[in-house]
């Protein structure tokens, strides 16, 4: 039940996030871990007002909260079972960061690559952002690192970044990144050795090796092994031959 004394407080979303992470499935679990991962803001009526970011430009990083929009409805658990401690041990829900929350609100330090105010809209580029395309923002505000940044914090179960993997590819695989590369100007081999080094797979699956996944980044499909020692990236196709070929 409602506390008494409290209100219902609506959000209004302040823009929309254009990324090239399409699925869940292979988001880094924090901003930062891969930093060729492209994605923008762009504000939406009546907040996409040239003024609204105004002075903004200064700043280097700036901090984004959003809604959790794709987990939403499966509501909050008051603990979950972290991946860093191999998806056995349960902590808090506000001992942890993840999506399944009492207001589905997220929080990540990005960086800003560049503010665009042409053409009756206002574009916020981001770099090495962890958010899914469509993700609702609902608050932007500049990081600033002498009050922000604590040098000194401990960081309970979670004290290191998490181990990188060793990320192969096959020949062909090369090629079609090359060729993708070339044809867009997005870096797709470097996204996907970033993505994959940081083992997106739920604990559960770690122990199922040799086992083969598929992920989506930008509008290609990315198919990859994992082995015990190494991940090895089989296969890259674009999104619409995939579905033409399983069809
Ligand atoms: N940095 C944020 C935070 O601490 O609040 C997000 C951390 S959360 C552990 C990161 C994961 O959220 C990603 O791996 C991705 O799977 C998921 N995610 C990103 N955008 C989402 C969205 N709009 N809806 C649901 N899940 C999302």
């Amino acid at each position: 039940m409602q506390h008494p004394s409290f209100s219902v407080y609506a959000l209004d979303p302040i823009g929309i996030v254009h990324s090239c992470y399409r699925e869940k499935f292979g988001i880094p679990r924090q901003p930062g871990l891969a930093t060729a991962a492209t994605a923008f803001i762009e504000l939406l009526p009546p907040y996409n007002r040239p003024e609204a970011v105004q002075g903004l430009d200064g700043f280097s990083h700036l901090w984004l909260q959003f809604i959790f929009h794709q987990t939403l409805a499966e509501g909050w658990r008051p603990t979950i079972r972290p991946p860093r401690l191999g998806g056995e041990a349960r902590v808090g829900v506000f001992a942890n960061r993840s999506t399944h929350r009492p207001n589905g609100l997220g929080l990540s330090v990005v960086k800003l690559k560049g503010i665009d105010t042409r053409d009756g809209k206002v574009i916020i580029e981001l770099e090495g952002s962890d958010l899914l395309d469509g993700t609702p923002i609902v608050d932007i505000k500049p990081y600033l690192p002498w009050a922000d940044a604590v040098t000194d914090a401990q960081c309970g179960f979670a004290p290191e970044p998490p181990l990188k993997r060793d990320v192969r590819f096959t020949q062909d695989a090369v090629l079609s990144c090359q060729h993708y590369e070339s044809s867009t100007g997005r870096p797709l081999q470097t996204l996907v050795i970033q993505v994959l080094s940081q083992d997106p797979r739920p604990a559960y699956l770690h122990r199922r090796p040799g086992r083969s996944h598929g992920i989506q980044l930008w509008d290609q499909n990315i198919r990859w092994q994992a082995n015990d020692d190494h991940f090895l990236v089989t296969d890259i196709k674009p999104v619409e031959l995939l579905h033409e070929s399983t069809a």
